[in-house]
């Protein structure tokens, strides 16, 4: 995604809006390869002594396979940003985590790659639905009552209670089968 700075750079200080779509590359972390859907990027930007000034949020999913049971995993990312762009020639030489833009044109690729990857987990697990997953999951004492054997003769009746452990037990039936 290409964005025309010819407005900005010719009214500093004033805000101009953008939004966009960017293909990021599928990347290869830790031998696995992770795809993106396009990244969406949305924001204001302006200019300031040469400088453009962005600020925004980038969405995409992020599809992996989980480092556990190896299904296919989907990572929602809404990644808030701020970044400043310098010219190019103003860069050069100097040790600066600035991106670059080039007479009146910013690309905004490597930045949202850059960002995707500062923001991706460290290792893709499925959620609850990952029965080898839950053998590792710490065990918390708080919420290790199984539904059935609740106390509380009115949560067990409720049929919309929210318990998240609700099919641990059977996972892990489940698991130790395998
Ligand atoms: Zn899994």
């Amino acid at each position: 995604m290409t964005i025309d700075l010819t407005k900005a750079l010719f009214h500093p200080g004033q805000n101009y809006p953008f939004s966009g779509e960017v293909e990021i590359p599928p990347q290869e972390i830790h031998g696995d390869t992770i795809r993106f859907d396009a990244a969406r990027l949305e924001g204001t930007l302006f200019s300031a002594d040469d400088a453009i000034f962005l600020s925004g949020t980038l969405q995409t999913t992020a599809h992996g396979e989980c480092a556990v049971c190896l299904s296919p995993v989907d990572v929602p990312m809404n990644i808030p940003f701020e970044e400043t762009f310098r010219k190019t020639a103003a860069a050069e030489g100097e040790e600066s985590e600035d991106f670059t833009y080039e007479g009146k044109t910013l690309v905004t690729d490597d930045m949202a790659t850059t960002l995707i990857l500062l923001n991706l987990p460290m290792r893709f697990v499925c959620a609850a639905g990952c029965a080898a997953s839950a053998h590792l999951t710490e065990w918390d004492e708080e919420h290790t009552v199984w539904a059935e054997e609740s106390e509380d003769e009115a949560e067990k009746q409720q049929p919309g209670t929210y318990r998240p452990f609700e099919n641990l037990k059977e996972i892990l039936e489940k698991g130790e089968n395998l």
